[in-house]
């Protein structure tokens, strides 16, 4: 394994963290449990869960494990979260935070994630006066959080303007090897400004790992495409932890192994795959943000269209597409940007500007019709 120092602190974490949003459900807490153990014995030192990941029992599940971990506790960095609330005031989040604690069975939160912002104006909820963040600094000055950061789904562009306002010390976000260059100027400008980076979703939910055949283009020098993919996260200097959710053994093998021998992505490789993404997958959006802020009706057009990506890699139908887009809207990662699919009016200015040349408007009527069904509104099939 290797450790990276984060951001300015005096830190070093494992290169690759366990993410507990993807446990087995069907299995007992106490096994779920094991596999934590288990990561910590093959030298994972950062464990990243949530209140709700997995029908909330994630930080039960940690709780079992880290109370055996006890002794280590100075080596062991464990992060949580909390969303921003209108109603929010020091009473309601000092209450989650012990609660986080209490089933954590810790005195303190190493990282504690303002979590889950999805737009500019969740940004400003969580830093209004008297609110998450000033409640969460207030806590942390009373020694029950030892970091502040937060977790975010925004465009890099945007994620650059909540970096320059300078209030963590850390991100975490969403990118792989398909989508870096959607998020890469949010993990740039964090990295420039001595953040700690935390990457989640390096197999871009499943995706990588499903389609291997369609992706071995990523492969190379014995890789294959899941093993690549997780050494584009790990071997980035900028990226400090790879999360990845683990439910079997050999998965944590796999990726601990990956990161022994993290070669980093070279210029070249890069190149290879901006590349091979633009012209041999050529229905794909590769996530490079041309088409960003373009749209009069503010339709966040990247995120629909990595959004429909799933549709073209995984082969998915029009009813698991509506489960993704019920998925989705649970976790807001539509929704709570300033225009949906079905506010697209087809002026036609992101398709000019798509390097891809996608037909956005036609994919967009199919995500309005799929989000429509899936939070129940009338008059869509
Ligand atoms: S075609 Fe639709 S999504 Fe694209 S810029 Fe125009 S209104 Fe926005
Ligand atoms: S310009 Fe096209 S490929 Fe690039 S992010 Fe926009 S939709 Fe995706």
């Amino acid at each position: 394994m290797i450790y990276k120092t984060y951001g300015r602190t005096d830190h070093k974490f494992s290169a690759i963290g366990f993410g507990g949003m993807r446990f087995d459900m069907s299995r007992s807490d106490e096994e779920n449990a094991e596999l934590l153990l288990y990561a910590h014995d093959k030298g994972v030192n950062y464990f990243d869960t949530a209140p709700d990941y997995c029908q909330d029992r994630s930080e039960p599940i940690f709780g079992i494990a880290l109370r055996q971990m006890a002794r280590q506790r100075e080596q062991i960095y464990v992060s949580t979260k909390r969303m921003p609330d209108p109603h929010d005031n020091f009473a309601a989040v000092r209450a989650d935070v012990q609660q986080s604690l209490d089933r954590l069975g810790l005195d303190y939160i190493d990282v504690y994630h303002v979590w889950c912002i999805r737009s500019l104006e969740q940004y400003a909820l969580a830093m209004r006066p008297g609110g998450l963040y000033e409640s969460l600094l207030r806590l942390k000055e009373d020694g029950a959080i030892r970091h502040l950061a937060i977790s975010t789904h925004l465009p890099g562009t945007e994620i650059r303007r909540i970096i320059d306002d300078g209030a963590f010390e850390g991100v975490l976000l969403g990118v792989n090897v398909l989508n870096f260059q959607f998020r890469w100027p949010g993990v740039q400008a964090a990295h420039e400004a001595g953040w700690g980076v935390v990457a989640m979703n390096p197999l871009a939910g499943g995706l990588i790992p499903q389609n291997h055949q369609a992706l071995s283009f990523l492969a190379r020098e014995g890789d294959d495409p899941t093993t690549a993919a997780l050494r584009f996260c790990v071997g980035c200097p900028e990226i400090t932890v790879t999360l990845v959710g683990f439910t079997k053994r050999e998965h944590i093998d796999t990726a601990c192994r990956v990161a022994e021998s993290a070669r980093p992505f070279t210029p070249d490789d890069l190149e290879a795959v901006r590349r091979h993404l633009s012209q041999n997958m050529d229905v794909l959006c590769t996530g490079c943000g041309y088409c960003d802020g373009l749209c009069p009706r503010n339709v966040p057009v990247p995120s629909y269209m990595q959004f429909y990506n799933d549709r073209l890699l995984m082969h998915k139908t029009d009813a698991q597409m509506v489960e993704h887009a019920r998925f989705h809207h649970g976790w807001g990662l539509l929704h709570a940007r300033p225009a949906r699919a079905a506010d697209c009016t087809a002026c036609g200015r992101c398709e000019q500007a798509c390097t891809q040349h996608l037909p956005i408007i036609r994919r967009l009527e199919e995500i309005a019709a799929w989000e429509a069904r899936a939070l129940g509104e009338p008059n869509h099939t």
